[in-house]
């Protein structure tokens, strides 16, 4: 794999920039359900193709249950948390979407601070994780949709704390990556990728969280990850 984007991750940003662009232009908060849905599909259909064109070597060693990688820091743009909390108003009663708020509050506030090699180190899971099962899994970031292994032995070292290079399909991470950076569309410097515990807890917390976005109010700027040096790295990637 040549290193540096690949052509067709910058066919699926541009696309999904220009979808983005259109969809905070209405200012219309259902229009970003629409572009989420739209930009996933785009991903998946591209993976699909690429798997049909350039099969993995091995077969990936992810299945329903593991969810080694479910406590790793999650990176998330502001169109996918904003999503998942309409999924979960639309899934769950007014007391159920409440504790969740706290929890994810609390939580953001007690890993204020905690980078991502803390956050594995803590081995907490997802505020999302319920009995090892993702409980917005249609919806679920592309960040994790990204991440695949081909031995999930080699996930739970890394777990541990072990230093690993995971075996995994590459097309499918760098996919999901690119469909990130085309959503992220960061034309506001306070966007950026937004730690998943942090940003959802604003999602779920402040009123007219959706609206306040697309007008342009700097609602996520609290949850913000730290931009990583590396191309490519600032979008994205689970861990
Ligand atoms: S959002 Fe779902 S898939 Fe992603 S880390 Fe959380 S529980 Fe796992």
């Amino acid at each position: 794999m040549p290193d540096g984007p690949l052509p067709y991750e910058a066919i699926l940003e541009s696309g999904i920039r220009g979808l983005t662009e259109e969809a905070v232009a209405t200012g219309v908060p259902t229009q970003l359900n629409v572009l989420v849905d739209e930009a996933l599909a785009l991903a998946e259909g591209l993976l699909t193709s690429l798997r049909t064109l350039n099969p993995p070597e091995q077969p990936a060693d992810c299945r329903e249950g593991c969810a080694h990688c479910c406590r790793f820091q999650v990176a998330v743009t502001p169109p996918e948390v904003l999503a998942i909390a309409e999924a979960v108003r639309q899934h769950d009663d007014v007391d159920t979407v409440a504790a969740l708020a706290a929890r994810c509050a609390d939580l953001a506030t007690a890993e204020r601070g905690v980078d991502a090699a803390g956050r594995v180190r803590l081995k907490r899971p997802c505020v999302l994780l319920q009995e090892e099962r993702c409980t917005v899994y249609a919806v679920r970031p592309l960040a994790c949709r990204g991440a695949n292994a081909t031995d999930a032995g080699q996930c739970a070292a890394a777990l541990d704390g072990a230093d690993v290079r995971l075996s995994l399909y590459a097309h499918q991470a760098n996919v999901m990556k690119a469909a990130a950076r085309g959503l992220n569309h960061a034309a506001r410097p306070e966007d950026g990728q937004l730690e998943l515990t942090a940003a959802l807890a604003i999602a779920l917390n402040e009123s007219d969280a959706a609206a306040r976005w697309m007008a342009g109010e700097p609602i996520f700027a609290g949850a913000r990850l730290p931009r990583r040096a590396t191309p490519n790295s600032d979008e994205g990637g689970k861990a």
